[in-house]
């Protein structure tokens, strides 16, 4: 794997950070016939270091993904997790919140679908919608009930403090964290749409609501800017990966996973002495057995 694949795309201090420095069509210095066999490996990494991480039962991983539609996100995760093991995995997609969301505040529910120790966790979109979607439209957040004294200018600021807050809380108990936000052009976008009407195969991927927030598509890239300005550190970084080209974006979500679990120093328990003793009287059990 080329050293670091995903270190350029890592965003951990967003204090200078600017979207438009940013190149949705960064090729990440890879050729497109080597990605696939890249891919294999990084695949087979993963599912080693996801093993031992289930076997050591202290670190759980949360993987958000973000992005605008049809940037990928869902053949992303399909294919950069396929090869792991799924009794270790969960996988929770973020729709509109239902009622019983509502009732509480805004990170309940992304609380309650948390990674458990040894686990890895995949947000399909995550707490992040509600300084996104709900940011671009007002409407959303007169309907979540909040106290109106508690809804002023400052209600983007203060989500965004609470979500760095929660992140580091979580950092702090021993869960890994990667953000990944897909970054895919306005041109881009556009082709996929208009694949998903052209492909019968495809059309059911295609969401009139779709154009409707394309329309946004400026009032989206400012506060996705904001979000990762506020939110981006080092136990909880950013990934601005290019999502033009879906052989990149997949290489570099995959190596910027497998490079934060080398990081976590996973290692299979070890076996003390009476542990080794009942295993040794296991053995002798079975080979008595006629
Ligand atoms: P696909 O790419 O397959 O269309 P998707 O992630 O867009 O997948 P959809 O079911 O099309 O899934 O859309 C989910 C919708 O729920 C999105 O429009 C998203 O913005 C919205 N949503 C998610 N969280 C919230 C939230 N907290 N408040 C309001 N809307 C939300
Ligand atoms: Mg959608």
């Amino acid at each position: 794997m080329p050293k670091s694949l995903a270190h350029r795309f890592r965003v951990d201090d967003g204090a200078k950070f600017r979207l438009k420095d940013w190149d949705p069509a960064d090729e990440a210095g890879l050729a497109k016939d080597e990605a696939q066999a890249l891919l294999g490996g990084l695949g087979e990494r993963m599912a080693e270091l996801q093993d031992q991480l289930y076997a050591q039962d202290r670190w759980s991983v949360l993987l958000v993904f973000q992005a605008m539609d049809a940037a990928g996100k869902d053949g992303a995760i399909r294919h950069v997790l396929s090869g792991l093991n799924p009794q270790g995995c969960q996988v929770h997609s973020f729709k509109a919140p239902s009622d019983e969301e509502l009732d509480h505040d805004f990170l309940w529910r992304c609380a309650t679908r948390l990674p458990e120790r040894g686990r890895i966790g995949v947000f399909n979109r995550s707490h992040y919608e509600e300084v996104l979607v709900v940011r671009v439209h007002p409407a959303i957040l007169e309907d979540q009930k909040l106290p109106p004294a508690l809804v002023t200018q400052s209600i983007w600021t203060e989500r965004l403090e609470d979500i760095a807050a929660f992140e580091r809380h979580l950092a702090r108990n021993g869960t890994a964290i990667l953000k990944f936000f897909l970054h895919v052009s306005r041109d881009e976008q556009k082709q996929r749409f208009l694949e998903r009407l052209d492909e019968p195969e495809k059309n059911w991927k295609f969401s009139a609501r779709d154009i409707v927030e394309r329309g946004h598509w400026a009032a989206y890239h400012a506060a996705y800017e904001d979000a990762i300005r506020a939110t981006a550190a080092p136990h909880a970084p950013w990934f601005v990966v290019p999502a033009d080209k879906k052989w990149v974006t997949r290489c570099v979500v995959a190596a910027a996973i497998v490079e934060r679990l080398q990081e976590l120093g996973l290692a299979y328990p070890k076996v003390d002495a009476r542990a080794k003793a009942e295993l040794e009287a296991a053995r002798a059990k079975l080979m008595s057995e006629s």
